[in-house]
């Protein structure tokens, strides 16, 4: 479920999120009215898993006022796991009093983003490779699972080492403990990573990498990786196979299994 509420505090070049967020602090009892309304729409018998996401840090006392805590672990009662998104930074006691206060497993997404040292400190995300792996362990020491997000295509990351740079850190967030990684493609759209691309330090990631990429991770054993479809259709690829690499992306997304699905040949772009 997509929440409302306040912008993130931190400005990821990479990041579209405060599109949909509000000017200034989440009222108290706005995130509660929300997801109980949209929970209405929801007929039972409900998934497992309840992911809310808010556009910002989950754990930011300014996104989600402390006081609707209870609530809102009230309402995600239903549920056998919950998901949300927080920085790195942010993990810490509010994430152990929300675990407390649900019936079900909470599950803390993060986003890694990529490992490769130049790329990281242009992301303007103020994230430490130290801290991402503090927040993974005081996780782990409490029980509460971690998923990790990484990019394909960051910016500064060379195009002829994209895939290589994605899957070396899905490997490093498996390693730190995360259950399931999802790999983003880097979307454009947002203005700066237009500028970026005008200076030639961002180059667009394309279907058949994604398709690459997803495939190189299916041997890893601790985690469950998978590949992001939200608007796959604007990845550059060949239209000739498009469809049948979008399917086999989303094979290997719901049947993660080591030998990955045969490729259909393509005379257009093989
Ligand atoms: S921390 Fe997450 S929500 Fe905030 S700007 Fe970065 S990517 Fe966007
Ligand atoms: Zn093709």
């Amino acid at each position: 479920m997509f929440l409302a509420g306040a912008e993130c505090p931190f400005t990821c070049s990479f990041c579209d999120l405060w599109r949909w967020t509000l000017d200034g602090p989440t009222p108290p009892g706005a995130l509660p009215a929300q997801l109980s309304k949209a929970l209405e729409s929801l007929a039972p018998p409900f998934p497992h898993r309840l992911k809310l996401y808010n556009a910002s840090n989950f754990f930011d006392r300014r996104a989600v006022p402390v006081e609707d805590l209870p609530r809102i672990a009230d309402l995600a009662a239903p549920f056998g796991a919950v998901t949300v998104e927080s920085h790195a930074n942010t993990v810490g006691p509010l994430t152990l009093e929300f675990a407390a206060l649900l019936s079900g497993k909470l599950e803390v997404a993060v986003g890694l983003e990529t490992v490769h040292p130049v790329a990281a400190a242009h992301l303007n995300k103020k994230l430490e490779l130290e801290r991402f792996d503090r927040a993974a362990s005081f996780l782990a020491e409490q029980g509460i699972d971690l998923r990790a997000f990484v990019l394909l295509g960051a910016p500064y990351v060379p195009a002829a080492e994209s895939i290589d740079w994605t899957v070396r850190t899905v490997e490093y967030a498996a390693a730190q403990g995360a259950s399931r990684v999802a790999i983003i493609p880097v979307r454009g759209g947002n203005g700066e990573m237009e500028r970026l691309q005008a200076l030639g330090h961002f180059v667009p990631p394309t279907l058949a990498q994604l398709e690459a990429a997803l495939e190189r991770c299916l041997t890893t054993r601790s985690a469950v990786v998978t590949a992001d479809v939200w608007d796959i259709a604007r990845l550059s690829g060949c239209e000739n196979c498009r469809s049948q690499r979008v399917a086999r992306i989303q094979t290997m997304n719901l049947t993660p299994h080591p030998e990955p699905p045969p490729r259909i040949p393509c005379s257009a772009c093989a």
